[in-house]
């Protein structure tokens, strides 16, 4: 099973002609909530692609958290360890689209800033021994640290989303399996340019020196650039799709590559599987409304 620990966000999304400026009162053109959230999506990305997985993180007492746990159950992710924190809102994204597709964000972290070292610990939450951990960077990085400490010691395979980018202390690279980042975080972790492919395998480079026994770089419509410890390297171009919202392609990217790790898929299909169910993400709107199920991957890769 995956257990993966991190946030879970509603999604406000107002679409406008054109952003406000300072000062200035809009009318959005319309208003959708869609349950978002790093590590929710990577949850919802890998239990749709096939495999059994754990939420860990928090929601606060309100109707946006009771919403965001249906949303998870409904998409056959466990919830249990989801803690419901007293005194703070759900986490919330505030999220602006104008007409060229432009977007800006306010998060409020709320809950998500209050999952603590003590709510990571599986064995006081009953969990099945998960075969691999998920993590990401929208909960405090203390949780992050003590959760590659902890998992790490008993040998569990560990996928670091470092999103938003941030760049961790050295020895938090040891501990890591697999580091899935996207060019921006690339170039922030490794402190190497990653414009070009050949920019990107030194960076990716960089990355396994530090410690990480495999790395994924994911380049958006030009598809992920891998790189393990032995040097084996893979450029896969991404499939060519009709973009509509390219929301939740990342997640959707980290979610399904971890389900075909624990089918013990060999890397070149694990990567291709990842890439068909991110290119089928990228071709619908919204986070979680996109991310796609297990039967719609196979039929895109057996088209
Ligand atoms: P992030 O959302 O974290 O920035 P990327 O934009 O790199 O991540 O996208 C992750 C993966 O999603 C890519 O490696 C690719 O497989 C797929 N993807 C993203 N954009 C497109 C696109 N325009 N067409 C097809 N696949 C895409």
């Amino acid at each position: 099973s995956i257990a993966v620990i991190g946030s879970l966000n509603m999604d406000i999304v107002n679409r406008v002609e054109k952003a406000p400026l300072p000062g200035q009162t809009i009318k959005a053109l319309e208003t959708s909530y869609v349950p978002g959230g790093k590590g929710a999506n990577q949850a919802v990305a890998a239990a749709r692609a096939g495999a059994r997985v754990e939420m860990f993180g928090a929601v606060g007492a309100d109707t946006y958290g009771e919403i965001l746990l249906e949303n998870l159950r409904s998409s056959r992710v466990g919830t249990e360890s989801v803690l419901l924190k007293q005194d703070v809102g759900t986490g919330l994204a505030f999220i602006t689209v104008d007409e060229l597709g432009e977007n800006s964000i306010i998060i409020s972290p709320g809950a998500n800033g209050k999952v603590e070292t003590q709510d990571v610990q599986v064995e006081e939450r009953q969990l099945l021994e998960p075969d691999i951990i998920i993590l990401q960077n929208e909960i405090p990085y203390s949780t992050v640290a003590y959760a590659l400490e902890y998992f790490g010691a008993k040998g569990k395979y560990i996928i670091y989303n470092p999103a938003p980018a941030f760049a961790p202390p050295e020895n938090a690279f040891s501990r890591v399996g697999l580091l899935i980042l996207n060019e921006t975080e690339a170039a922030v972790l490794s402190g190497a340019e990653t414009g070009t492919i050949e920019e990107v395998h030194s960076a990716a480079k960089i990355l396994v020196d530090k410690g990480c026994r495999e790395v994924i770089v994911t380049l958006g419509a030009k598809g992920l650039f891998y790189l393990n410890r032995e040097g084996t390297t893979v450029y896969l171009p991404a499939f060519k799709v009709a973009v509509t919202d390219t929301t939740a392609a990342g997640d959707t990217f980290v979610g399904a590559y971890a389900t075909a790790m624990v089918e013990g898929k060999p890397v070149q299909e694990a990567l291709r599987f990842a890439s068909a169910a991110s290119a089928l993400t990228v071709t619908r709107k919204g986070a979680q409304t996109s991310i796609p199920e297990r039967l719609e991957i196979d039929a895109f890769l057996s088209q």
